[in-house]
């Protein structure tokens, strides 16, 4: 027996410069290889450039951020010419096609895509560094539980590990909840994800289990709505490493009945190697896989947390701080 695997193929969006377009201001491209040559593999794109959709050019003057008596405005820095309007709006247009994505990956430092800690000026000064770029405000006001990152941040290994891991449960989630949908499949994917929603929040687990319980008893729509808000709220709590090794010993006491005592000390000596920040997440959860695939611990080898993500984008591979 083998674990299930990562699941349906998520859709991401993404700013079409990372994807290298050639649709910036001065007519080159962000193109980020992470995407391009490791991602690319296990997704589908679906690219927006909001500044290409509202007609700007190529080349074209730059944008920046403004702070104005009628709020934080993007303006054009030669003309003064104000574009937040109609970048604010395509994020309204593509609302229906972002419905049906798992992420978005936007580009940092623009006025339009990025998302974090922009400068912000008045009168030609920079007055603070706390902007958000127009299109960008827009699509978390929208869709506020999608998974979205910056592609700066997506450098840190854990902001890497923690988007990639939300994409992919999010693609579960959409395509449990596709039409049709019956709530004893929701129990089933409840408890396939049990380990892996404790190793973000215990108490989210429980919460999320709740909607379960009662989910034979609700409208579906209303279900369906709570339960994928708690899921992916859950699963936006970052999993620290002393809840891994939480994680790691509960698979461990499924499948140490079957093991001999060598093989169970070497899991635990695993983990503790990971515990102590000795070796990266990877390597108990492979010899705990492994053993649950060799004994066909079936509950155990079904867990989502075994098997988020492709394996061959070796997310789980940097060795953290001790828990
Ligand atoms: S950052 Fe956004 S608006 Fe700017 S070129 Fe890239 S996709 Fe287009």
């Amino acid at each position: 027996m083998d674990s299930f695997g990562p699941g349906p193929r998520p859709r991401v969006a993404v700013s079409s410069c990372l994807l290298g377009a050639p649709v910036r201001y001065n007519g080159g491209h962000s193109r980020y290889r992470f995407l391009t040559d490791e991602l690319d593999r296990h997704v589908d794109w679906v690219p927006v450039c909001p500044e290409a959709e509202i007609g700007l050019g190529v080349p074209r003057e730059t944008l920046r951020l403004e702070r104005t008596g009628a709020g934080t405005r993007v303006v054009a820095s030669r003309s003064g010419a104000d574009h937040t309007d109609d970048l604010r709006a395509v994020a309204d247009r593509h609302l229906a096609r972002l419905r049906d994505a798992d992420g978005y990956v936007l580009k940092n430092k623009s006025p339009s895509c990025g998302l974090f800690a922009l400068p912000v000026f008045a009168g030609g000064q920079r007055v603070d560094g706390r902007g958000r770029g127009a299109f960008a405000e827009r699509l978390v006001e929208l869709l506020p539980l999608l998974p979205v990152e910056e592609q700066g941040r997506l450098t840190d290994p854990g902001l890497r590990e923690h988007f990639v891991e939300r994409v992919f449960a999010h693609a579960r989630l959409r395509a449990l909840l596709a039409p049709g949908w019956r709530p004893r499949d929701l129990v089933a994917f409840h408890a396939r994800h049990k380990v892996q929603l404790m190793a973000h929040s215990p108490d989210g687990y429980r919460e999320a289990g709740r909607i379960v319980a009662d989910a034979g008893a609700r409208p579906r729509a209303e279900v369906a709505a709570d339960y994928a808000a708690s899921f992916q709220r859950t699963l936006g709590l970052v999993a620290t490493p002393g809840r891994h090794v939480n994680a790691l010993q509960h698979l461990f006491g499924m499948v140490s009945p079957h093991l001999d005592a060598t093989r169970r000390h070497d899991v635990l000596d695993a983990i503790e190697r990971y515990r102590t920040g000795r070796v990266p997440l990877s390597v108990p959860v492979a010899l705990i896989r492994h053993h649950c695939a060799g004994e066909r611990v079936e509950w155990a080898c079904a867990q989502t947390y075994l098997d988020p993500y492709p394996d061959d984008l070796r997310l789980r591979n940097t060795v953290p701080a001790p828990a």
